[in-house]
């Protein structure tokens, strides 16, 4: 789990000096879902990034904002910013004017929105020489660098590099999901973490590390389904990941007491939407059947752990919540979380979210905008993008 000694507040974005008179570069986290035109479908991410471009459109003398759209390999009209500027400045009215690719990035304007700083080369150049020749152009932009992207946390030239080469500070949400998750550090007991989705290969080392600080895991989804073969369990024709049994063996035998892994099932003969299901009463699952969502007896077991926890973590969901014959465990197990008044809870993950917005789970002390950077934090003692600032 991250833990730093520093007092964050000291490189918060509010302790700027005579901002009036400096240029700001803003790195936001602008990775939103776009159509294949690219038209935003989700502004969560935009509308969650507009507290710091408005702070410095009305605060800094000039602006200049820098963000990621999608993983593109070159430029494309589908991942460029033409529709993510339109959505800010519909919802903000602050006339940000978008530097399409290709032209000059020294501008004139008073709040600019360099377009998807992925199509350049040098933002994820494998070479570190290139990588910092880029983020040495970005940092001559400006006077001061401010990282509110704290999701986009993989180390990047507009991430990481720059703040090498500029006074750098960290923006509003950026401290506000440090401060959310640094909670966890020292959680108020018993804290219970729920883990789900279908890769446990992406929730290993988080799953490892909430072992040390949770008192109890309580695991769903497919990736439940590795660590259950792993335990001995007949599993079906379930997802799972062969290539990490040994590892899952290895955890059951060091935290098997704390992990809550499913007692019943929803089976269904077909990965299919709206396919046939039943419930399945035992641990054990026959071999022509697939395990979509934890089954009732489940679900009242992880209820239980849930309504005794003062701290509860969640990221990721119990079966295949898209669907309706298995939507029960993810909507049930939500909704048990924000039922739970005395506990502090933090959702996130992009499937957390997803079905937090489906099934109206309002509630949460905090939901993270980041699921890769969220488990990254809990995962590990360094977070670069963060490290690098302070
Ligand atoms: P992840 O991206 O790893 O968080 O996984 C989220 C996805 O896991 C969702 O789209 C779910 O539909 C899927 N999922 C959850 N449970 C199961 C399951 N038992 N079998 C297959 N997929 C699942």
């Amino acid at each position: 789990m991250y833990k730093t000694d520093c007092n964050l507040s000291e490189f918060s974005y509010l302790n700027i000096e005579n901002l009036s008179e400096k240029t700001v570069i803003l790195r936001s986290c602008l990775n939103v879902a776009v159509d294949e035109n690219g038209f935003v479908t989700d502004k969560t991410r935009i509308l969650e990034s507009l507290p710091a471009i408005k702070y410095f459109a009305e605060k800094a003398e000039k602006t200049i904002i820098l963000g990621h759209l999608g993983r593109p390999e070159g430029y494309s009209k589908e991942l460029s910013f033409w529709n993510v500027v339109e959505v800010i400045n519909k919802e903000s009215a602050l006339g940000v004017e978008l530097v399409p690719f290709g032209q000059e990035l020294h501008q004139q304007g008073k709040v600019l929105l360099i377009d998807n700083i992925r199509f350049f080369e040098g933002e994820e150049s494998k070479d570190a020489t290139s990588r910092e020749n880029f983020a040495k152009e970005l940092a001559s932009l400006g006077d001061v660098f401010v990282n509110d992207a704290f999701a986009d946390y993989r180390e990047s030239a507009s991430t990481f590099d720059i703040a090498k080469f500029s006074p750098s500070f960290l923006g509003p949400l950026f401290l506000k999901e440090v401060e959310a998750l640094s909670k966890l550090n020292n959680p108020k007991k018993p804290f219970v973490a729920v883990l789900g989705g279908a890769k446990l290969s992406e929730k290993l080392d988080a799953l490892k590390s909430l072992c040390e600080v949770a008192d109890k895991v309580i695991v769903g989804g497919a990736m439940a389904y590795t660590l259950m073969k792993a335990s001995g369990v007949e599993i079906g024709k379930s997802l799972y990941e062969e290539d990490k049994i040994g590892l899952s063996k290895e955890i059951l035998e060091k935290y098997g007491e704390k992990i809550l892994l499913p007692i019943d099932h929803i089976l269904s003969s077909k990965f299919e939407k709206e396919s046939a299901s039943e419930i399945w009463d035992k641990k054990d699952i026959p071999q022509d059947k697939i395990a979509i969502d934890i089954g009732p007896k489940t679900i009242e077991l992880y209820k239980s752990e849930i309504a005794k926890a003062f701290t509860v973590l969640w990221n990721g969901p119990m079966g295949v919540f898209e669907w309706p014959q298995s939507e029960l465990g993810t909507r049930e197990i939500g909704q048990s979380i924000v039922n739970n008044l005395s506990a502090y809870k933090i959702a996130g993950g992009g499937d957390s979210i997803a079905a937090i917005n489906k099934f109206g789970l309002n509630g949460f002390d905090h939901v993270s905008t980041g699921g890769g950077a969220m488990l990254a934090f809990i995962a590990y003692e360094e977070f670069p993008t963060l490290d690098e600032i302070i």
